[in-house]
């Protein structure tokens, strides 16, 4: 049976933490297909990386490591991608949907005929019958939300290989083994698949801006939607958010009227978040929001309309005005908190 690709980038030194997640993923994915879990990883100096990476589960590791493949570059990374996929020919190639995913993806995609899904929300196998009778068995469902979020569709690829999908980051969990497996690392000979012509653009300079905002990793995030109404009242949520000791997240229609920063917004075009308290404060719970959210251990919803969408997904919901319930919450938490 043939494997389960997963691209995996390397960011600052590091394998990005999307690429963990897409491996425990795919774990559970080559699994059922009772195939091997293999991680592609492409860059320089890479032996402890690519240990690290059978600690998520890969089965195989496949090195391309030079000089010349730091940092990224799109011709170089897709010339080895293609030659491993057409050496290896794997069933499912994973990558992630981060400004490397979404430009090499499309390149390894176009070249190999192959097709790809940009930014799953998730993946499973499963059967597919189409409409002239043929029958496909252990296909990916490659699922994510289409026609603006309105529905979310199950696309399958039941005919080219491999079948591509990206993911966006914090969708999946990322989940070491309590053991690393014992895989085989394979070197790519990469003097024999590159040439001169994949280095004709040159990086002159490169500025990675830091995040200043992380709202992916908070334990606690206290989320304002439009009902927050003004700035002043948005910056209630910091309060509370502090007194916590979590972070501030937003919806769309919050950061659109100005009062958050893009960096907060959570959902579908914004983070994915999966905290153990969520409190959602003036937020409707579109779709679109949930997306993004709906992964949280606990949600409290503060809301003046005992009908909101989000009460449905809420463990706990506040019906009343939400300045009237934050001020109450921050002036509890400040008495009774140490
Ligand atoms: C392609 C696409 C992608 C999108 N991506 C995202 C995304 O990533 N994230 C996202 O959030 N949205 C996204 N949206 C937008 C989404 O559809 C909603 O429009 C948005 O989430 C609504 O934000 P909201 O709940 O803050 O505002 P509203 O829907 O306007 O809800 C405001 C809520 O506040 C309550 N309220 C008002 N006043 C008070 C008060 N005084 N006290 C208590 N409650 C009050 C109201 O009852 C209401 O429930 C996307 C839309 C599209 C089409």
């Amino acid at each position: 049976m043939n494997n389960l690709f997963v691209y995996c980038e390397v960011e600052n030194g590091k394998v990005a933490d999307v690429s963990l997640e897409l491996l425990t993923k795919g774990r559970s994915l080559a699994q059922q297909l009772g195939c091997q879990l293999e991680a592609v990883l492409v860059g320089y100096q890479l032996d402890s990386l690519a240990q690290s990476l059978f600690e998520y589960g890969a089965d195989v590791v496949h090195v391309a490591d030079d000089k010349r493949l730091y940092p990224y570059l799109t011709l170089p990374h897709t010339a080895i991608v293609n030659a491993l996929i057409k050496q290896e020919q794997p069933q499912i190639a994973l990558m992630g949907a981060t400004t490397i995913g979404r430009d090499l993806g499309p390149r390894v995609s176009s070249a190999l005929h192959s097709g790809l899904t940009a930014d799953c929300t998730s993946l499973e196998i499963g059967d597919h019958a189409d409409t002239k009778g043929n029958e496909y068995k252990n296909l990916l469902y490659q699922i994510r939300p289409a026609f603006g979020g309105n529905i979310i569709a199950t696309i399958v690829n039941p005919e080219c290989r491999p079948q591509m999908a990206t993911v966006r980051e914090g969708v999946m969990k990322k989940e070491a083994l309590p053991a690393p497996k014992k895989g085989i690392i394979k070197k790519a000979d990469v003097a024999k698949i590159l040439n001169d012509t994949d280095f004709v653009v040159k990086i002159i300079d490169r500025q990675i801006e830091e995040r200043k905002i992380d709202i992916k990793n908070a334990g606690i995030i206290v989320s304002g939607g439009y009902g927050m109404g003004s700035k002043e009242n948005f910056a209630l949520l910091h309060e509370l958010a502090a007194v916590l000791g979590g972070e501030v997240g937003a919806s769309r229609a919050a950061v659109d009227a100005g009062l958050a920063e893009h960096e907060r917004q959570v959902g579908q075009t914004g983070v994915t978040v999966r905290p153990k308290l969520y409190i959602a404060c003036g937020i409707s719970g579109q779709i679109q929001h949930t997306a993004g959210m709906d992964q949280s251990a606990m949600v409290i919803a503060i809301n003046n309309d005992p009908n909101a969408p989000i009460n449905q997904l809420a463990d706990y919901a506040i019906t009343g005005d939400v300045c009237e319930v934050v001020n109450k919450l921050i002036k509890y938490y400040k008495k009774n908190s140490k």
